[in-house]
């Protein structure tokens, strides 16, 4: 299949682009479009084979629901059952914009789109080309992440036509997104508020609007790999880089050192190894390939570049790669939450 690369410019929408993208959706084709977050891989959320093909294309397993992207609150209350009342709260407060929440389902879904559930997970873009296009297709549009299953989400149009040219009918390159993680994910099936999946809104910003939250314990890091997430996407293996990568977690000196001895010891292996280091230590690191992840002063930065820059280790063909730890104040978890995945949980303590 050829896959039409459309270039829109986000600032000034061409609408008659939009419109040719939203055909390709109502007549059950694949569009990936650019969202606040990562690039969606977007399909009619409401027709069972788009939802059957958007999994063929990513290569992802069937018992991973898709995210349902809607442009009016409305539509959400047209496809859930029993709606609790912090579902107005949160969208009041956090939509248009990165937050997914998870509700029962009416028919008017089919499972084929929820991976079998019952419940469906829904989001309301702030991008205006993710937008628009809902609007103008009239689709509500079911999409995961436009990567291949597994590989680093993809945060520019480069990403997508790398993983997906040739598997999808159009890529509309909006240029890079903002933020670079994917959403929150807010569970309000079972009782009180549950963060799924960390993400740019964090879970004191929840908790000044709905009161208390809680963290699934299946997403909490190291001491808890034994325990299963609920978000099915959040049990595999994901983000990862091909070069096998671990994460050095210490004072920074010593961290520094440590990376520099086992980048060495790696090189007199003839193994190609890559650093993710950032603007404050790229200069200190005296073998491998480093890479800059940005000011670690600027939280939104690193989030921002952490995807390209582990996509940017397999260009390079890094084997052995070493990070820094990046647990900054504000969406440190989320960030952890990825490099930790991508790491495969491997964190050297020093
Ligand atoms: P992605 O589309 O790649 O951002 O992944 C969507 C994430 O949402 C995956 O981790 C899914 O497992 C999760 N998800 C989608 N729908 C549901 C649902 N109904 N219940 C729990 N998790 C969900
Ligand atoms: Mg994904």
């Amino acid at each position: 299949m050829d896959t039409k690369v459309i270039r829109i410019d986000p600032e000034n929408i061409d609408i008659t682009k939009i419109n040719e993208a939203g055909d390709i959706l109502r007549k059950g084709g694949l569009v990936a479009f650019p969202t606040e977050t990562v690039y969606g891989l977007g399909g009619n959320a409401c027709d069972a084979g788009a939802s059957e093909a958007i999994y063929a294309a990513k290569g992802r397993p069937s018992d991973n629901p898709l995210i349902v992207h809607i442009c009016d609150y409305s539509q959400l209350e047209s496809i859930a059952a029993d709606l609790p009342s912090e579902a107005k709260k949160l969208s009041d407060a956090f939509w248009p914009g990165p937050m997914t929440l998870i509700v029962n389902k009416n028919g008017v879904i089919p499972h084929e789109t929820t991976g079998g559930l019952d419940t469906v997970a829904v989001r309301f873009p702030s991008h205006p080309i993710a937008n628009a296009l809902i609007r103008e297709s009239g689709c509500m549009i079911a999409a995961p992440s436009a990567n291949t299953s597994g590989r680093p989400s993809p945060t520019k149009a480069e990403h997508v036509i790398h993983d997906l040219s040739g598997r999808i009918d159009a890529i509309i390159d909006g240029g890079p997104v903002q933020i670079g993680l994917e959403s929150t994910i807010v569970d309000l099936t079972e009782g009180l508020p549950t963060i799924l999946r960390p993400g740019y809104i964090n879970k004191q910003m929840l908790e000044e609007v709905v009161g208390e939250v809680k963290v699934d314990p299946g997403i909490l890091g190291t001491e808890n790999v034994h325990v299963r997430p609920k978000a099915p996407g959040m049990r595999y293996k994901h983000y990862a880089p091909k070069g096998d990568l671990k994460i050095v977690s210490g004072e920074p000196d010593r961290v520094i050192a440590e990376i520099n001895r086992l980048a060495a010891e790696g090189e007199a292996d003839s193994r190609k190894v890559g650093i993710i280091a950032t603007e404050e230590t790229k200069d200190l690191y005296h073998a491998g390939h480093v890479i800059s992840i940005g000011d670690r002063t600027d939280e939104y930065e690193i989030a921002h570049n952490l995807f390209d820059v582990l996509r940017r280790m397999d260009e390079y063909g890094a084997e052995l790669i070493y990070s820094e730890e990046f647990s900054t104040p504000r969406i440190g978890n989320a960030i952890m939450n990825r490099l930790l995945k991508a790491a495969a949980h491997q964190v050297i303590e020093v």
